[in-house]
């Protein structure tokens, strides 16, 4: 089984590479990262001993523009993680059509068992390790898995005090307070929504599809409420811990409420399942929002939906896509699904760039546009070399990256 999730990456751009025309260079280009930035970092714990952590910063494409992309803070963040999820940043990027290329970063630890002092100081030396490739027109980070808001408001610090000066658009995901968006920490969710109003099937679905999402986080918690908000039936959810299933619909909410209360999911009416039975269950709609490699060659052919919908990255083994797609079951890629939170950080950039706030109204308004148009623009590549909608973002946006390489430059 392949769950390397760089080889996955490298077989989905060798599928599409025969429909591009392309360059035995260019080819090179899209497969392997411009630059890699490795190095150990040095933390002082809270018992004054230092350890060493493998931090990696990985700038896989600048075509279209300053790499950008999340910092991961987590013990499976090793090179070929990180450069994985870069190559998909760079996709993503050109899918949605925004002017920006694609990076990751990641520290190789388990932040669960650190402090937040120590927290601190790890992302402080990230900065430092890594400062002189940052900035507003080279490379824009952003939070990821277990970092957030707080750690990039003490990434930007750093990095103004390394350069003497003020540089707020060098990050993104920030607090309101240092310069952040409104709706940021919706927009992965809300992103996915608008993109599965535009392309899911009339027919065969349900005038109340039924829904199971698993993993109850940022992504996934957010994703049921909007989609129960409208008028769509959540009928299973799941977390680290497992899941829970009813027929009749499950309130969110209510749900959420509970879980902050007692730290498991619960509803009442509902019967307990495991996360394995939560990608297996009757449902319309079924949507990975949580981990990678969950869905595949095992369980594909045991998938009741008609539609997946990725928000979580990478989600899917190829060997899983092959399944779905003879079995034709749409799957809504991640490299589409869930790039409003990428979309949202442009605007963050943007509004620090530009001197200015937005409003929500103005930032739902304008990803809304994005998400919808690059959902048409999919749906429209797909039909027209017949192939999945996966096949037709990653010929999309690798045509679009291609495209950016061979405009003449100074
Ligand atoms: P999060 O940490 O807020 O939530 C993750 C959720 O997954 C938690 O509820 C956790 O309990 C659950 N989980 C962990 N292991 C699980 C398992 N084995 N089975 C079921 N659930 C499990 O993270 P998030 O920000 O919601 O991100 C989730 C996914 O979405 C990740 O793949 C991330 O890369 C992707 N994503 C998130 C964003 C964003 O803006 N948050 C943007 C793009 C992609």
């Amino acid at each position: 089984m392949n769950t390397n999730p760089f080889a996955s990456y490298l077989t989905r751009v060798d599928s599409a590479a025969p429909l591009l025309n392309l360059s035995e260079t260019e080819l090179a280009r899209l497969k392997s990262p411009d630059h890699i930035l490795m190095q150990d970092i040095e933390v002082e714990r809270d018992t004054g001993e230092t350890t060493r952590l493998h931090a990696y910063r990985v700038q896989f494409n600048n075509a279209r523009g300053p790499y950008k992309g999340g910092i991961r803070f987590h013990p499976g963040a090793d090179l070929d993680e990180v450069k994985a999820l870069a190559a998909a940043m760079a996709v993503k990027c050109a899918v949605v059509n925004i002017p920006m290329g694609g990076g990751k970063g990641g520290v190789q630890f388990d932040p669960k068992q650190y402090s937040p002092a120590e927290i601190d100081r790890v992302a402080r030396a990230f900065v430092r390790a890594f400062a002189e490739h940052l900035g507003p027109e080279s490379d824009v980070p952003a939070p990821d898995v277990y970092t957030n808001a707080h750690i990039m408001d003490t990434m930007l610090d750093e990095y103004e005090k390394i350069i003497g000066q003020s540089s707020p658009a060098m990050i993104t995901g920030k607090t309101l307070d240092r310069g952040g968006i409104v709706g940021r920490d919706t927009a992965t969710a809300q992103g996915g929504a608008f993109v599965l109003q535009e392309l899911i099937p009339p027919r065969n679905t349900p005038e109340q599809p039924r829904v199971a999402i698993q993993g109850f986080g940022n992504a996934g918690a957010t994703m049921a409420r909007i989609l129960a908000d409208n008028g769509f039936k959540i009928v299973a959810i799941s977390d680290s811990k497992g899941g829970i299933y009813s027929a009749n619909g499950i309130d969110p909410i209510a749900v959420l409420e509970h879980k902050e209360r007692t730290g498991v999911l619960n509803a009442k009416g509902a019967t307990t399942i495991t996360n394995t039975e939560l990608l297996e269950c009757e449902c319309d709609i079924l949507i990975p929002a949580a981990l990678d490699n969950q869905l595949t060659e095992e369980n594909a052919a045991h998938v009741k939906a008609h539609t997946i919908l990725e928000l979580a990255n990478g989600p899917t083994t190829p060997e899983a896509d092959a399944i779905f797609s003879s079995r034709a079951i749409m799957v809504i890629p991640d490299v589409l699904a869930n790039a409003g939170g990428v979309t949202v950080s442009y605007f963050e950039w943007l509004q620090n760039k530009e001197g200015r706030t937005w409003d929500t109204s103005e930032v739902q308004t304008r990803l809304a546009e994005i998400m919808r148009t690059s959902a048409q623009a999919v749906r429209a590549m797909a039909d027209e070399k017949k192939v999945t909608l996966r096949e037709a973002a990653f010929l999309l946006g690798l045509r679009r990256i291609v495209d950016a390489l061979r405009a003449p430059r100074l």
